[in-house]
């Protein structure tokens, strides 16, 4: 009997991507060793992290590294230091006062549930619209909305982001002029895993990466990558100092754990992987192949924007609507997480399948089909 058995928590097979809600990913054996072997010994939190820190960074080709609690933390953690940063003041001891005198500059479609952690520090947010008709918001635009008191332009980067902010590299080069660091939201932004080094070769100051999506680290975990003065700053800021950073723990088994993770996520045969879930999608196609009323497609790339493959299985002539199909995936068992593909369908997405689930996959799917 397994700990989900003893607690009659049923396990699910996810087969819709890297979601927090069902626990992002799954560790290697090789990450679960060195959480363990972390967290056999007492050791200094702050020297593991300069030396975790500075390891990453090599492995990234980056100026400086550090690992947070998850990626929502670290937005919190950036945006404090670049407050403190701005004031001249002590990050740990800010106090919301200050922080509310503070603005950060967000493009209007780039605003999401997400950046409440930057509301949380009390800064104020300055949109800047984007006009919806497809045309991007201008430098212009971007120029106009930073003023004294901007501590950071907040970029976020996902496939689920509606049209009209303007272009990284562009974003980059205004803030620039006007010396505001840039922080870009990258939670899910890798594969490709080139990402890790891409948005800090584009001059961000901070590109941060949720630890327990695609690395696999884990699940409480997050990566920060970007500039060494940013980087000291939360070395004073963020665990274990007390003060405003002090909430938001990481363990040593986490630091262990992503830097385990990070340096196989690097070495990894990403091509390899690809094709595997090409491979996935070519077998579920086959599965059906024939059967009236079901239609496999390719889909690509997945909602996040990652150059990985997923599958939109449609159900051309089922009495039942696809919301119906997926939650008697879900309700049975095994139960089967997929998201809905609109209204006649749902994807299959191969990349947080284990070998062999698929399988179980293709069955259940077969078994909600007959019953309908
Ligand atoms: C998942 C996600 C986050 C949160 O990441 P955590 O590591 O769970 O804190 C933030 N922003 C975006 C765009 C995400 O997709």
């Amino acid at each position: 009997m397994d700990i989900y058995e003893e607690l009659g928590v049923s396990k699910l097979i996810n087969a819709a991507g890297t979601y927090t809600v069902v626990g992002g990913s799954r560790m290697s054996e090789i990450t679960l060793k060195a959480m363990q072997e972390a967290a056999n010994s007492h050791v200094s939190i702050r020297e593991l992290q300069r030396r975790v820190g500075a390891r990453i960074a090599e492995l990234t080709h980056n100026e400086a590294a550090y690992i947070t609690c998850g990626a929502a933390a670290g937005l919190y953690l950036a945006a404090a230091a670049c407050v403190a940063a701005k004031l001249g003041q002590a990050a740990a001891t800010l106090t919301f006062q200050e922080t509310s005198g503070c603005e950060v500059v967000v493009f209007k479609t780039h605003r999401n549930p997400y950046d409440w952690s930057l509301r949380q520090l009390g800064v104020r947010i300055t949109e800047v619209q984007c006009s919806g008709d497809g045309s991007a918001a201008s430098k212009a635009d971007l120029a106009n909305a930073i003023t004294d008191h901007t501590i950071a332009v907040f970029y976020t980067l996902s496939g689920w982001l509606e049209e009209g902010a303007l272009g990284l590299q562009d974003t980059v080069a205004v803030a620039e002029s006007r010396g505001v660091p840039v922080i870009v939201d990258a939670a899910a932004q890798v594969p490709p895993v080139d990402n890790l080094w891409n948005f800090t070769k584009a001059g961000v100051t901070a590109a941060i990466f949720s630890g327990g999506k695609d690395l696999r680290g884990p699940q409480a975990s997050g990566l920060m990558v970007g500039k060494q003065w940013l980087v000291d700053i939360l070395l004073e800021e963020a665990f274990p100092n007390s003060g405003i950073g002090r909430m938001l723990k990481v363990g040593r088994e986490e630091i262990a754990g992503l830097f385990a993770a990070v340096k196989q996520y690097v070495n990894m045969d990403h091509v390899a992987r690809a094709q595997w879930c090409g491979e996935q999608i070519r077998l579920l196609k086959a599965a059906f192949v024939g059967e009236s009323g079901v239609i496999v497609e390719r889909s690509f790339p997945n909602e996040a924007g990652q150059p990985l493959p997923r599958a939109i299985v449609r159900f051309a002539d089922s009495q039942r609507n696809a919301s119906e199909i997926a939650n008697d995936l879900l309700n049975g068992s095994p139960a089967v997480y997929v998201k809905l593909a609109g209204k006649d369908g749902i994807y299959v997405n191969p990349m947080t399948l284990a070998e062999g689930e698929l399988a179980i996959v293709i069955e259940r799917l077969r078994q909600v089909l007959k019953d309908s």
